[in-house]
C-alpha cells in the first residue's frame, strides 16, 4: 500500500525533523507511521507497535476516537476560524475556558477562573514569562524579572521555553538562556542523594537550593519559580514527598509566583485533572497543552490563578500579547469533546484507583531485573535506570548509549519506549486495559533481556 523507500527518500530530502540527527536518519530512514487505533500504531510496512508514550505524552484517550473527529468536522463547518483579538470571542473557546476553570481545584481559597490560550506548551511558557513580568510591573515592582527554573527541566523549544528548560544541549545551540533566567538542581534522588541521606532529607535539601538561589539573586529581583510537578522529558524524575511542601513554604516566604508546568502531568496522567492537586501545592499559573485535546489538534494555554488574573485584568490596560490561534474554535471544540470523554470514562480516577496501582505492581517486578537500578511510577507514567552493577548502583559510561540500545530493542520488537540517557520511560494512554499493561511489561522485560545479552556479547 505504501512505498516506504520512496517516502523515506522524500522525507530525508525535504523534512527537517525536530530533535533528530539527520545523518543518522539518512542512513537508517525514518519509520513511517501510517495509522493508529486504541493503544497501537502501525508503520508503512504493516508492523504494529504498542505505543507506551501516547504519541509524545499526549494521546491520553487513545487513538481512533470518532467523537473528536466529529467535533472538529462540525466546528469547521460552523466556524473554522475567527480570532479572539479586539473584543471578539467564539463559543467553543468560551465554553472550554469555563470547563477548565471548573476542573482546576481550588486550594486554600485560591482558584483558577481564567485561561489564556496558545497552541503549544512552548508558546504557553513564553506567555508565562511575559505574564509574570507584567504582573510585577503592574504592582510597581519592575525590578522583579528573574525567573528561576531547574536543570534538566523541559519547558519547550522557543527562545524563552528553551531558556527556562535546563537542558545544556539546548542552551549550547542558540546562545541560551536569555537574560534573567537562572537554574537550580533537580530533585533526582538516585543521582544526587548523598550516601546515608534519606529520600525525605534529600527532598528538603533539594528544595533548599531554591531558597539559596533566591537569596543569591535578591528576593526583590525574583519574579517566579517554574517547575514541572514531576520532570517528564528529563526522565520521569519523581521528587521526594518532602520536596513540594518545602518549595511552597519558600515561595510563600519570599512572595514569589509559582508556575506549575503541567504540559505532561495534567489531564489524568498523575491521577488528577491537574497535578498540583496530587502534591498539594498552590501555583499561581499552570501551563497546559498536549492532552487537553489528547494531541488530536494543537492547543495549549495557561490557567491563570486569581492572584495574577486580578492584577492583569483590574489594573491591566491592554496586555500586548497573543497569538493568531489563541482560542482557536476547532481546537477548543476538540478540547471540549476530549474532556467529555475523560470525564465519562473517569480517566483520572481510573489512573488513581486502578491502572496506576496495577502499573506500580508491575514495575516492582521490573525493578528486580539485573539491569535495573531503580524503577518507579507516578500515576500512569514510569521510569527506570539501567545500571552496570545493581548492588553497587554503578552506572554505564554515557558514551555506551545503553538507553538507546534498549530503545532499539523495544522499537524492533513492537514497543515504543523512550530513552533519556540511561533512563527508560513510559507514559501510556490512560485507556490501557490490564491485558495491555501485561503485554507492555512483557515487552519491557524482553527488551531488558536483549539489552543485557547485547552488553555481554
Ligand atoms: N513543557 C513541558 C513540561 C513539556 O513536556 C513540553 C513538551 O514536551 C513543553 C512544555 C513544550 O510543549 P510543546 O512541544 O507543545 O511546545
Amino acid at each position: 500500500q505504501y512505498d516506504t523507500q520512496a517516502l523515506q527518500a522524500l522525507d530525508s530530502a525535504h523534512f527537517i525533523h525536530p530533535f533528530t540527527d539527520h545523518g543518522d536518519l539518512a542512513t537508517r530512514g525514518a519509520r513511517v507511521i501510517t495509522r493508529a487505533e486504541g493503544v497501537y500504531i502501525w508503520d508503512s510496512e504493516g508492523e504494529k507497535l504498542l505505543d507506551a508514550m501516547s504519541g509524545l505524552w499526549c494521546v491520553n484517550v487513545g487513538y481512533g476516537r470518532k467523537e473528536l473527529a466529529d467535533a472538529a468536522y462540525q466546528q469547521m463547518m460552523t466556524l473554522p476560524f475567527y480570532n479572539s483579538f479586539f473584543q471578539t470571542t467564539n463559543v467553543p473557546a468560551v465554553k472550554l475556558a469555563a470547563r477548565l476553570a471548573s476542573l482546576a481545584p481550588e486550594v486554600d481559597g485560591r482558584s483558577f477562573q481564567h485561561v489564556f490560550y496558545s497552541s503549544s506548551g512552548s508558546e504557553s511558557n513564553d506567555s508565562n514569562v511575559r505574564m509574570v513580568r507584567r504582573y510585577w510591573d503592574l504592582l510597581g515592582q519592575p525590578q522583579r524579572k528573574v525567573i528561576i527554573s531547574r536543570l534538566n527541566a523541559y519547558h519547550g523549544s522557543t527562545m524563552a521555553g528553551a531558556s527556562l528548560g535546563g537542558m545544556s544541549g539546548m542552551h549550547a545551540q542558540g546562545d541560551l538562556p536569555i537574560p534573567k533566567i537562572t537554574h537550580i538542581g533537580q530533585p533526582y534522588f538516585f543521582e544526587n542523594g548523598l550516601p546515608g541521606e534519606s529520600e525525605a532529607e534529600f527532598g528538603l535539601r533539594a528544595a533548599g537550593w531554591l531558597e539559596a538561589k533566591i537569596v543569591e539573586v535578591g528576593a526583590d529581583k525574583v519574579a517566579a519559580f517554574i517547575a514541572e510537578p514531576i520532570q517528564g522529558a528529563g526522565g520521569v524524575i519523581i521528587p521526594p514527598a518532602t520536596y513540594w511542601p518545602e518549595i511552597q513554604r519558600i515561595v510563600d516566604k519570599y512572595n514569589i509566583l509559582l508556575v506549575s508546568d503541567e504540559v505532561i502531568c495534567a489531564f489524568g496522567r498523575l491521577g488528577h485533572w491537574f497535578a498540583y492537586e496530587k502534591f498539594g501545592y498552590k501555583p499561581d499559573l499552570v501551563t497546559f497543552a498536549k492532552a487537553v485535546t489528547s494531541g488530536y489538534i494543537p492547543l495549549g494555554g495557561v490557567m491563570v490563578g486569581d492572584r495574577v488574573a486580578k492584577v492583569l485584568i483590574e489594573k491591566g490596560g491592554e496586555f500586548n500579547h497573543g497569538y493568531t490561534y489563541s482560542g482557536h474554535p476547532v481546537a477548543c471544540a476538540v478540547g471540549l469533546a476530549n474532556l467529555a470523554i475523560m470525564e465519562r470514562e473517569q480517566l483520572p480516577q481510573r489512573v488513581r484507583d486502578d491502572i496506576g496501582p496495577y502499573l506500580a505492581r508491575g514495575f516492582e517486578k521490573i525493578a528486580e531485573h539485573a539491569l535495573v537500578g531503580v524503577a518507579e511510577t507516578c500515576g500512569f507514567t514510569a521510569g527506570l535506570v539501567l545500571v552496570k552493577n545493581k548492588k553497587r548502583r554503578e552506572r554505564f559510561a554515557e558514551a555506551l548509549g545503553v538507553g538507546m540500545m534498549c530503545r532499539g530493542h523495544c522499537f524492533q520488537n513492537g514497543l515504543i519506549m523512550r530513552a533519556v540517557g540511561d533512563r527508560m520511560i513510559i507514559a501510556p494512554p490512560l485507556t490501557m486495559t490490564h491485558d495491555d499493561i501485561d503485554e507492555m511489561l512483557r515487552l519491557i522485560r524482553q527488551a531488558l533481556d536483549l539489552t543485557q545479552q547485547e552488553l555481554h556479547q
